[in-house]
């Protein structure tokens, strides 16, 4: 059956200004499962519009802390509520194994909305006094405005999660274009968000393509913000874009994750983790361990468990309970991926595992690529360089100097994991290592309480945590005069002289 759905704005169901619609399928069997409006300019001004109306009548900024809290609670429960309704259409959208969606991306996103609720009744101020000795001086944090949030498809609720919770939790209104591929759980998301009571106006949906509905909404001007989780390209051209009305940026992009494995290491767990980190959401990951460094004295004992862990990994039909991976996002995707691994071979790097789609029948409809190893790789080669969302790279070092230069030396900083049982050499690496994370001996857990964001070309600003919230208010300084005199003694420097 084909799902029918609509854009949400201003609390009403709508469909695109212009008529159009766009088909989303299931990766894991090419099969049409849904068809959304193709949102166009007309219908980003008039989110725009409904977003900056309740922005400026205060209908939830004007809310107390404790209230915008009481609503996202409500709405985290009843997300909960709805959990096996999320997880189908998360796995039936994205080709995610089960497993996945219902033990972790979709609790984890519904604990950070939680976490953002309660986060939101501890905003304040550095102390304030009397800096000049005749003013009091006040720190608000207030809401920036109507809030853009332009989400992925490989973390489709998760991300809309780490963007909603704290703009919507310090009293900003958004308008969410959720990624072409996958709208599904966003679009649930919004009709959960009116259930649970949050005023007409407050989130928008407007579905359509990034080209046409993410530009509208970069350029608008009553847009104050924008938050982006994708390529980084795409945040180069958000950032070029956005750079006409100067606004507020905040860019999640591309990692190409270091994993370190020192000699000294737990081998059996470094390479556990190694497929954990690397074919985590069948790869497409931006964290994901996608540059192995192993020390070279043990290099070819790391080899061997991790390639029999990675065999291991079970590729198959995303709902059944015991599949590792599923297929990639999109048949565009595998090509993408596959071009990658041909020219990495045509460049004298060898496959070791993988490196093709899998010859079962049963999954020949759907976008799957296997889960592959390549080595002999040289350090500027493209499968080192660039975010693919698949392959995994191993390749040898010898020192500790040369692996951190040789890990730093890429344009990403967004992840990055250590192993060793040395503390020395774990602190001392992970000072040095200019990522947003370092993992030591682990790679991939986050939490709700702490930050997540990256360095260099990974982006800036910072999700999940309290950094999240500020990422999402404005400063204002009140300054307010204590002497109630006409004239100040520092007036003269302006106009008048000191006597007078
Ligand atoms: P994009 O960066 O294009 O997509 C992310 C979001 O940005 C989508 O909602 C997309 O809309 C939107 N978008 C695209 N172009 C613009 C634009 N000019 N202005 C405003 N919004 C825009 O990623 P892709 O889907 O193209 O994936 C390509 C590669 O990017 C992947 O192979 C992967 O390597 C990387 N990627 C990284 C992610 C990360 O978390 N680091 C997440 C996703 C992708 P629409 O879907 O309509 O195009």
């Amino acid at each position: 059956m084909t799902l029918e759905l609509k854009m949400l704005i201003n609390g009403r169901w709508v469909e695109a200004a212009g008529g159009r619609y766009m088909y989303v399928s299931n990766p894991a069997t090419g099969e049409v499962i849904a068809r959304v409006p193709e949102g166009g300019v007309e219908d980003v001004q008039v989110a725009v519009q409904a977003a900056k109306e309740a922005f400026d009548d205060g209908r939830w900024s004007g809310l107390s802390p404790g209230e915008r809290a009481a609503v996202l609670w409500k709405w985290a429960d009843l997300l909960e509520a709805n959990i096996e309704k999320l997880v189908e259409l998360e796995c039936r959208n994205t080709g995610k194994p089960v497993k996945l969606a219902r033990d972790s991306d979709i609790p984890f996103a519904i604990d950070n909305l939680r976490f953002f609720a309660g986060a939101a009744r501890t905003l304040e101020g550095r102390a304030a006094t009397e800096y000049t000795g005749v003013h009091t001086s006040i720190i608000r944090r207030e809401p920036v405005g109507v809030v853009a949030s332009i989400s992925p498809w490989n973390y489709p609720f998760l991300m809309a999660a780490w963007k909603l919770g704290p703009a919507l939790a310090v009293g900003n209104t958004v308008v969410i274009k959720p990624a072409s591929l996958t709208p599904l759980t966003t679009i649930e998301m919004a009709r959960l968000a009116l259930e649970a009571g949050l005023p007409d106006g407050v989130l928008n949906v407007v579905t359509g393509p990034g080209q046409v509905v993410g530009e509208a909404l970069v350029t608008h001007p009553d847009v104050a913000m924008v938050s982006l989780t994708g390529d980084t390209c795409t945040g180069r051209a958000i950032m070029s874009l956005a750079s006409a009305s100067l606004k507020r940026l905040h860019l999640e992009l591309g990692g190409k994750a270091p994993f370190i494995v020192f000699a000294d290491a737990d081998l059996a767990a470094a390479a556990q983790g190694a497929a954990v980190g690397g074919y985590v959401n069948t790869g497409q990951d931006c964290t994901a361990a996608t540059r192995i460094y192993v020390q070279e004295e043990v290099f070819e004992r790391f080899m061997e468990l991790f390639l029999e862990r990675v065999q291991a990994i079970r590729v198959g039909d995303p709902f059944r309970p015991d599949t590792d991976m599923g297929p990639l996002i999109s048949p565009a995707q595998v090509e993408r991926v596959a071009g990658f691994v041909d020219r990495a071979r045509a460049a004298g790097a060898r496959v070791l595992t993988g490196g093709g789609r899998p010859d079962r029948l049963e999954l020949a409809a759907g976008a799957y690529y296997l889960p592959t190893v390549i080595t002999d790789a040289t350090d500027d080669s493209e499968v080192v360089q660039e975010e693919i969302f698949g392959p995994v790279v191993v390749l040898p070092f010898c020192t500790e100097e040369e692996v951190v230069a040789r890990a730093n030396n890429v344009k990403y900083g967004l992840a990055s994991s250590v192993w060793t049982r040395d503390v020395y050499k774990a602190m001392n690496v992970s000072r040095k290592l200019r990522f947003g994370a370092v993992w030591i001996n682990d790679h991939l857990p986050l939490s709700s309480e702490m930050p997540h964001g990256g360095y260099k070309q990974s982006g800036f600003g910072k999700d999940l945590s309290l950094y999240a919230l500020e990422e999402y208010t404005s400063v204002k300084h009140v300054m307010a005069d204590l002497t109630g005199q006409v004239k100040r003694p520092w007036h003269y420097t302006v106009f008048g002289k000191p006597e007078d």
